[in-house]
């Protein structure tokens, strides 16, 4: 019953969209100039105030019985005549409620904008996908939750694309802030010059029996921040897809050669070399990136990641290793024991 009242509903707003032009339904969420001229502006200011909203909060509602029942309860202030609710301009979660009385329709926002696109869509991909929920499991959350609504692919993946946007620019300025932070504590500390002591921590996950996924961090001795990091994948959701909908093997090289740019895999070996070569980027780069060297590397039980900075051998000044003082002395760890402790005094430091 209900669900024949929404479909009804929802044929009714469609005929009112195609009077007045709210955007296609496939183009507004799509855009991603709004989060990249934002991103540029924060990179560009630095900002770390950020501003709290006090009156920004979601609730769900039934729709027919709340409007329903404000109909009963409400006149127009114009024409003091009834008043109708209905459903117009969906695009995933979002949409407009019209407001019908004599005088004609009036469009309210069923949340607020990011440059004409409904933010809801971009805060509920964002929440999936901190859950590990893709576009399937979110259309079939929104199925089970009867939100009578579809997000399709190009929505889902334009939503992620604004996301990844928006915090790689909050990731780079605090990061910066790090550089900057642990640069300042190695002076403050008396070390002769800016270079910096760092420590390397990788951590994988694997998906099936060859792919993985791993994210290894730099972060500073004195500071305790991540100063940077690198996200490997010998895995692709995309090539996965495509490998499956492609009648044979020419045409899933054909599509590859068109996804090069967007491909997520950045890595192709073995799990061990997935560390060694991710901080061997990292000290390859720290000049260019944030103007210092990591000129003491903070090692571990596993040598290889020490090895590797050896044979790249960055700066004109030899990286020195050194062992982690703290565990042997407090805690008579012995390097090895002090890798499976490190999690938990890592904050405290020092090394
Ligand atoms: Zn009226
Ligand atoms: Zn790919």
């Amino acid at each position: 019953m209900d669900r024949k009242s929404n479909r009804d509903d929802r044929s009714h707003a469609s005929r009112e969209r195609q009077r007045k032009c709210y955007g296609n339904r496939y183009t507004l969420e799509n855009k991603t100039s709004f989060a990249s001229t934002s991103s540029e502006k924060l990179l560009r200011l630095g900002d770390r105030e950020i501003t709290i909203d006090n009156t920004h909060a979601y609730r769900i509602l039934h729709l027919f019985s709340v409007f329903s029942t404000i109909s009963t309860l409400v006149n127009c202030k114009t024409c003091n005549k009834d008043i109708t609710f209905k459903e117009a301009s969906s695009r995933g979660l979002g949409f407009k409620i019209a407001v019908t009385c004599e005088c004609g329709t009036a469009y309210i926002n069923s949340c607020p904008l990011i440059n004409n696109a409904y933010e809801i869509n971009r805060r509920i991909v964002m929440v999936m996908r901190l859950l590990g929920i893709d576009n399937e499991g979110l259309n079939l959350f929104c199925g089970l939750m009867d939100l009578a609504v579809e997000f399709y692919s190009q929505t889902y993946y334009s939503c992620l694309t604004n996301i990844q946007q928006a915090s790689q620019a909050v990731y780079k300025i605090l990061v910066k802030h790090a550089v900057d932070e642990e640069k300042q504590k190695t002076l403050e500390k008396k070390d002769s010059n800016v270079n910096l002591t760092v420590c390397g921590d990788g951590t994988w996950k694997k998906r099936g029996y060859s792919s993985l996924y791993g994210v290894t961090t730099l972060a500073g001795k004195y500071s305790h921040k991540i100063i940077d990091s690198v996200v490997r994948s010998s895995y692709c959701k995309m090539c996965e897809v495509w490998k499956k909908k492609a009648k044979n093997e020419e045409e899933f090289e054909e599509w590859k050669e068109s996804h090069q740019e967007l491909c997520t895999v950045n890595h192709d070996g073995l799990a061990g070399r997935m560390e060694v070569n991710s901080v061997k980027e990292m000290f390859e780069r720290s000049i260019a990136e944030y103007g210092v060297k990591y000129t003491r590397y903070v090692g571990d039980g596993d040598s290889k990641i020490f090895k590797g900075i050896l044979e790249l051998n960055p700066y004109d000044v030899q990286v020195k290793k050194l062992e982690c003082f703290a565990c042997y002395k407090k805690y008579g760890l012995t390097i090895e024991e002090c890798e499976k402790e490190k999690q938990r005094h890592w904050r405290k430091g020092p090394w």
